[in-house]
């Protein structure tokens, strides 16, 4: 077996690293970066960019450039590129191509073996739809594991002695994740998880971007946002702006021949101060404390409880940032690890726990995930009968025995959802099979027991079966935008055509 690489498939940035001598190391992409903008981008002569090139040239291909496919992962969203529909999973493969060819060329060797991260609440579709990204751009799908639980094997949490619980507070490019974890013994588990899925540094880089606007418009009676490629440039030195906030006390930002006025080019020069920065963004900060406080809720914690907090994801490093956390928590942030990185280092170890490269103290880590919704069947009056509650350890079997609502009723259909509410309706469908071959006898009289199975990677197996007559029916839930191993194929093969 070829090393395994652990992969962090970011909605904004990916990443990727591999186990080096016991250590976790990044893998730097081919222009020498540690970690790969998620953009892939379609030219009009069939080119494709991934990466820093594919995001520099948006402005000027906005339709054909895909930012942040990872939120569509797991839908029915075809995207159409010059007459051809793709799905999000064939997208996210050409970000995994990529990342695939540059770790080959940096280690000299071929990569087939992968461990994907995904978010902890990513349900059953999106995980399967990565694993299916995977796939399609060549990589056996070894394990797909939570973000906040790689991230805290990369913290090294997991060796120390003593049972704790940790937080991982996750703030993006677009998204922010918040997850609480109990750590025993090596074996971590996520006890509770909560976030916003459309929150994250983007937003930070919006408030101020739309600031210089402003000030230019005072200035200039110009509004720059009409100027597709001017605006796009200002968005830029705004981020560029924030990051240098999160070393500086002030930055200026400085914009020549932005636009030509009518009296010739104008240019934008203005100081940016990290007070007025807090301003602009402290609504931003604050919004990420109710997940925060609904996760520890969840989880049954206080903040006393937290032994650590841990910080994951780019925006972490702003300062207002970092100090709401610490205020919340009533300690500082642990620190020691990349926050960009963390996660795929994380993803590396567990590749080396898989292909028994590493152990802890001797024996092999153990790593426990839960289910982020309960899941159940519907029964008679649209009422959601729960199999296997929200937070269950994975992996997990549990059954449970129903019966027939109508006297010699032949068949059922088993209506397998997802969700809190009582009621069926409000969940969601993950899947429908029918039993057929019931024994004939009154209502109420067949034995029909229901089983779900969860594996290690939270993809669900569901079956029925009747006790009496042994006929049994089952489901692997893939819910119907999961493509079949011929579209996989076919997907495969379509991707090689445009590899280098
Ligand atoms: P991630 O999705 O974890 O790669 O995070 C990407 C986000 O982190 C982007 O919005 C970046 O602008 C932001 N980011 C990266 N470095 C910094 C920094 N030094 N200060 C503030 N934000 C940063």
């Amino acid at each position: 077996m070829s090393k395994i690489i652990g992969i962090d498939l970011g909605t904004t940035n990916s990443c990727m690293a591999i186990l080096e001598g016991g250590q976790s190391i990044i893998i730097p992409n081919a222009e020498g970066s540690r970690t790969t903008p998620s953009v892939v981008a379609f030219q009009e002569n069939g080119q494709r960019l991934v990466g820093e090139i594919a995001r520099r040239q948006a402005a000027v291909n906005p339709q054909y450039t895909i930012f942040s496919i990872k939120r569509d992962m797991g839908s029915h969203r075809k995207i159409s590129i010059q007459g051809k529909l793709y799905t999000p999973q064939e997208i996210s493969a050409i970000i995994l191509q990529k990342l695939k060819q540059d770790a080959e060329a940096y280690l000299g060797e071929p990569i087939t073996e992968a461990v994907i991260t995904v978010p902890a609440y990513f349900t059953d579709a999106q995980r399967q739809a990565t694993k299916d990204a995977g796939t399609i751009a060549g990589l056996n799908v070894q394990r797909i594991i939570n973000e906040p639980t790689a991230a805290s094997l990369a913290f090294g949490v997991d060796k120390e002695n003593q049972p704790q619980k940790i937080m991982v507070y996750d703030l993006g490019g677009g998204t922010f994740d918040v997850s609480v974890l109990d750590i025993n013994n090596g074996v971590i588990e996520v006890l509770a998880t909560a976030g916003n899925n459309h929150l994250g540094g983007d937003d930070f880089d919006a408030c101020l971007a739309d600031y210089l606007a402003k000030e230019f418009q005072k200035q200039y009676k110009y509004d720059i946002r009409q100027d597709a490629a001017a605006w796009q440039r200002v968005k830029e030195a705004a981020e560029k702006a924030k990051c240098e906030l999160s070393g500086l006390q002030q930055t200026t930002v400085y914009l020549p021949y932005l636009v030509n006025g009518p009296k010739g080019p104008l240019h934008l020069q203005t100081t940016v101060t990290t007070a007025l920065f807090n301003r602009l963004t402290a609504h931003l900060v604050e919004a990420t404390i109710k997940p925060v406080r609904q996760a520890m809720s969840d989880a049954g914690l206080q903040p006393k409880d937290l032994s650590k907090v841990l910080l994951v994801g780019g925006s972490t490093r702003i300062p207002a940032v970092q100090k709401a956390v610490a205020d919340y928590a009533g300690k500082a942030p642990f620190k020691g690890v990349n926050p960009d990185e963390c996660v795929a280092m994380g993803a590396a170890l567990q590749g080396g726990v898989l292909s028994g490269a590493l152990t802890a103290g001797g024996k092999s880590l153990l790593l426990l995930d839960v289910t982020p919704y309960s899941l159940g069947v519907e029964t008679v009056g649209g009422v959601f009968s729960v199999i296997i509650p929200r937070n269950t350890t994975l992996p997990t079997k549990q059954s449970q025995i129903y019966t027939t609502a109508a006297p010699f009723q032949s068949s059922v259909e088993i209506h397998v959802l997802q969700g809190e509410s009582p009621q069926s309706q409000y969940n969601k469908t993950l899947g429908k099979f029918r039993l057929n071959g019931i024994r004939r006898a009154l209502a109420g009289i067949p034995q029909i027991e229901v089983t779900f199975d969860i594996d290690v990677d939270g993809i669900v197996h569901v079956s029925a079966k009747d006790l009496h007559t042994g006929q049994q029916q089952q489901i692997t839930i893939t819910a119907s935008q999961q493509m079949t191993p011929k579209q996989l194929a076919a997907a495969k093969a379509d991707l090689q055509k445009h590899s280098r």
